[in-house]
C-alpha cells in the first residue's frame, strides 16, 4: 500500500511492504521512489511516525536521485551530438564526398549549411527530429559539397540519394516553427 506525509511545500509518498519474516523497519530510497519494509507487525501510524522522522534524510536521498537522472540525461545529449557528426561521416563516404569539418551547433534559422571551405554545419535542433529527417538535412547539404547552388542538377542529384526527400521537405516545412521557436 502506499501512503505520504507532507513536507513543505511537498510531500514524500512511500509504499509499505510488511513481511512476516522482517524483524526490523528499513527506509529505502532509489530511483524508483520510497519504499518502507517492515515487520508485519508495525501499524501504518507507528510507520507514518518513522518516515516522519526521517523526512529531512529521504529529501536528500531524493534529490540526490533527481540528480543523477538529470547528469545521465546531460550525458544522453552529448551522445546523440556526436551522432549527428558521425552520421554526416557516415553519408558523406556513400555520397563519395569529403567535408573538412562536421560542426554542430545551434543556428538561428537554417537546419544546416554547407560552407565553401567543406564545412558541413547541423542545427542541434535536430535532434528533436527523426532520423529520416536528420538524415535528410544531412545528405542535402553533403550534395551541395558537389553542386552548391539548388538548380535542377541539385535536386536530382539529391534524388538519387534520397527518393523520398520531398516528404522530408514536407516535413520540415511543417515543424519549423515549433523547432525554431525556443531559441
Ligand atoms: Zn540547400
Amino acid at each position: 500500500m502506499k501512503d505520504k506525509i507532507r513536507f513543505g511545500n511537498s510531500s514524500i509518498t512511500y509504499t509499505i511492504s510488511k513481511s512476516k519474516r522482517r524483524k526490523t523497519s528499513q527506509i529505502i530510497v532509489d530511483s524508483k521512489g520510497v519504499q518502507v519494509q517492515t515487520p508485519l507487525s508495525k501499524t501504518n501510524s507507528e510507520i507514518k511516525k518513522m518516515v516522519t522522522n526521517k523526512k529531512e534524510w529521504i529529501f536528500k536521498k531524493r534529490l540526490e536521485f533527481q540528480d543523477k537522472k538529470n547528469r545521465k540525461r546531460v550525458k544522453t545529449k552529448t551522445k546523440t551530438l556526436e551522432y549527428l557528426e558521425r552520421r554526416t561521416w557516415k553519408l558523406a563516404s556513400k555520397i563519395g564526398v569529403k567535408p573538412s569539418q562536421v560542426v554542430v551547433k545551434k543556428l538561428k534559422s537554417r537546419w544546416g549549411s554547407a560552407g565553401k571551405t567543406g564545412i558541413i554545419t547541423l542545427n542541434e535542433v535536430l535532434l528533436k527530429t527523426p532520423p529520416r529527417i536528420i538524415d535528410y538535412v544531412i545528405i542535402h547539404e553533403l550534395c551541395h559539397l558537389k553542386i552548391r547552388n539548388h538548380s535542377s542538377k541539385f535536386w536530382s542529384l539529391l534524388y538519387s540519394h534520397d527518393k523520398k526527400f520531398q516528404d522530408k521537405i514536407n516535413w520540415l516545412e511543417l515543424h519549423s516553427k515549433e523547432l525554431f521557436k525556443k531559441k
